[in-house]
């Protein structure tokens, strides 16, 4: 199943994504969270063009980022791959949704994109094993781990530099019913494609990022874990378009504005 979070101009509500009878695609309006109840249909159905898609889940507590996870990315950056997962924390004001603009804060001169593949826990968490990690995930989204990459190198920690209100788009909708093994992640600026890589190469699968993350931290619903980007960071700059593309999900759109 698809779940959209979305409004039509009141408060948010939730819907599952399909296509109708036309082949049109509508937005099948849901009782509630999904998170916190099962799925139940109203029977209100809506086009999809008639609503605006807001980020699919607000983090309850935490985005949890994973630092130099694909081989060719690490590399890039000349950095050394990591013997265990390097993990970093994202607040939940830095999330958007889709075609919200990414703003460029002022004290930063190198922001850049990175595609990542996003798992959205779905139960409380703690201390899960790698053969159990399927029962604590809701689903899966496209995550932008927007970044200030001056900042990140002169900052000693990274929390402003991935920090920023509006550094996390995530979206376009979560998609509950996917094998995160071997997915295409994909980045296009302007219509240029700029990073294209494959989940196959992460060097912590999501079953060992769950296993490892749940050892320190109680996961909460609607947590995030964004699980890495592959290689081709760059620079954003306003004006600019980003698209990031998860295979079997969708594709994540943000336009990129400077600072009032
Ligand atoms: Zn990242």
């Amino acid at each position: 199943m698809r779940i959209a979070r979305f409004t039509t101009g009141d408060d948010p509500r939730f819907g599952a994504v399909g296509q109708d009878d036309s082949g049109a695609t509508v937005i099948a309006v849901l009782e509630g969270d999904p998170l916190y109840r099962a799925p139940q249909l109203t029977g209100e159905k809506l086009a999809l063009e008639d609503v605006r898609l807001l980020a699919p889940v607000i983090p309850r507590s935490k985005v949890i980022g994973v630092g130099r996870n694909y081989a060719d990315h690490a590399a890039e950056l000349s950095n050394p791959l990591p013997e265990e997962p390097l993990l970093f924390l994202k607040p939940n004001t830095s999330v958007i949704g889709p075609d919200e603009p990414i703003v460029l804060p002022p004290q930063s001169g190198n922001v850049h994109h990175e595609a990542e593949l996003a798992v959205v826990i779905g139960r409380i968490a703690k201390s899960v094993p790698r053969d159990r990690v399927s029962e604590v995930i809701f689903g899966y989204t496209c995550g932008n781990d927007v970044t200030a990459r001056d900042l990140q190198q002169t900052d000693n920690q990274w929390a402003r530099a991935k920090g920023f209100d509006t550094f996390c788009p995530l979206g376009p909708w979560i998609e509950t019913d996917l094998d995160p093994s071997d997915l295409a992640v994909r980045c296009r600026v302007g219509g240029e494609e700029r990073q294209s890589g494959r989940t196959s190469q992460l060097i912590f699968d999501v079953a060992t990022l769950i296993e490892y993350i749940s050892a320190a931290f109680t996961l909460l619903p609607g947590d995030v874990i964004l699980t890495g980007t592959p290689a081709g960071v760059g620079p954003i700059t306003a004006g600019d378009h980003v698209a990031v593309t998860v295979e079997g999900i969708g594709v994540l759109a943000n336009p990129v504005v400077a600072a009032d």
